[in-house]
C-alpha cells in the first residue's frame, strides 16, 4: 500500500481535490483533523496537557484552549518543545492507524497536509502529489472564502514554502488553475495511473 502526500499552499485547493478522490473511492486522511483528534477531551495527550499546564488551558466546556496554547509555545520555545515532544508521536501513530483501514482494495491511499513538505509528516508518504496554482489565484480564492483582507492572505503565503521549492519536491502535480471539471479529468487520469502503477 502506498501512502501519497497531498499538499498545497493556502487555498490551493487540497480539500477540493481530495473530495474529487474520495468520489472515486480513495481513501483519504487529514493530518490537520488528526491533530484535533488527538487532543478532544477524553484524550490521554489532553490529560497530560492540563497535567502539565493545569487546568486554565482548557476552556470552560473542557476543550482545549488553542489560542491560550498557541500563545504560550509562541512565547516560550521550551514549552513548545515539550508539546511537539508529547503530540509528534501521537499524531504519528494515529495517522499511520487511520492511514491502512481495514477492508481497502485500492493500492493506495492519501494524507493531506498543508505542512507535509515542511514537518516530518513527509517521512509517512512514498509520493507526494501538490495542488498546484499561482499566487494571485491563492490569495483571490483565499479572501473569497474566508473573507480575509489581501495583506493577511499575503503574509500566511509568505510565510509558506515558496511554490516552485515545493514544486520540486513533487512526483505528481495537479493543476487547480482550471475549471473544476477540469480538474476532475485530471484527477481521474492520475487515479488511473496510480492504480495501474502505484509504484
Ligand atoms: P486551506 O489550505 O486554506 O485549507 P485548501 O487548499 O483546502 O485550503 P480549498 O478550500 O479546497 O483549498 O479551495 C479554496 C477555495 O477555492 C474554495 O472556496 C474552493 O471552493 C475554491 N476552489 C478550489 N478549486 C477551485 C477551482 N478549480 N475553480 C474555482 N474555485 C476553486
Amino acid at each position: 500500500m502506498k501512502v501519497i502526500g497531498l499538499t498545497g499552499g493556502i487555498g490551493s485547493g487540497k480539500s477540493t481535490v481530495v473530495r474529487m478522490f474520495g468520489e472515486l473511492g480513495v481513501h483519504w486522511v487529514d493530518a490537520d483533523d488528526v491533530a484535533r483528534e488527538v487532543v478532544e477531551p477524553g484524550t490521554p495527550a489532553l490529560a497530560r496537557i492540563t497535567e502539565h499546564f493545569g487546568q486554565d488551558i482548557l476552556q470552560a466546556d473542557g476543550a482545549l484552549d488553542r489560542a491560550k496554547l498557541r500563545d504560550i509555545v509562541f512565547r516560550e520555545p521550551a514549552q513548545r518543545e515539550w508539546l511537539e515532544g508529547l503530540l509528534h508521536p501521537v499524531i504519528r501513530e494515529e495517522l499511520m492507524r487511520q492511514l491502512h483501514p481495514g477492508d481497502y482494495r485500492l493500492p493506495y491511499v492519501l494524507l493531506v497536509s498543508p505542512l507535509l513538505l515542511e514537518t516530518d509528516q513527509h517521512a509517512l508518504v512514498d509520493q507526494v502529489l501538490v495542488v498546484d496554482v499561482p499566487v494571485e489565484t491563492q490569495v483571490e480564492r483565499t479572501m473569497a472564502r474566508d473573507d480575509n483582507p489581501r495583506d493577511q492572505v499575503e503574509r500566511i503565503i509568505a510565510a509558506q514554502m515558496p511554490r516552485d521549492k515545493r514544486l520540486e519536491r513533487a512526483d505528481h502535480v495537479i493543476d487547480n488553475n482550471r475549471p473544476k471539471d477540469e480538474v476532475a479529468r485530471q484527477v481521474r487520469t492520475l487515479h488511473e495511473q496510480l492504480v495501474q502503477n502505484p509504484d
